[in-house]
């Protein structure tokens, strides 16, 4: 079970690569609650929790 979750989310991590040079996958989130989302709009908005300013997050 485990093993197969680590594919998977190895798996996920190369299609990000790969994907990185025509449609940069991001991740914004609030740094005040530590919740992530991934950016699916070009406007990151608001968090829904606290009402602070989302952030682009590095990964
Ligand atoms: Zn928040």
């Amino acid at each position: 079970m485990f093993e197969q979750a680590v594919q998977v989310s190895e798996a996920h991590r190369q299609g990000a690569q790969y994907m990185a040079g025509s449609l940069k996958m991001a991740m914004k989130g609030c740094r005040e609650c530590k919740t992530m989302h991934m950016i699916a709009s070009p406007e990151l908005g608001t968090c829904v929790d606290c009402g602070s300013e989302l952030q682009v997050l590095d990964i």
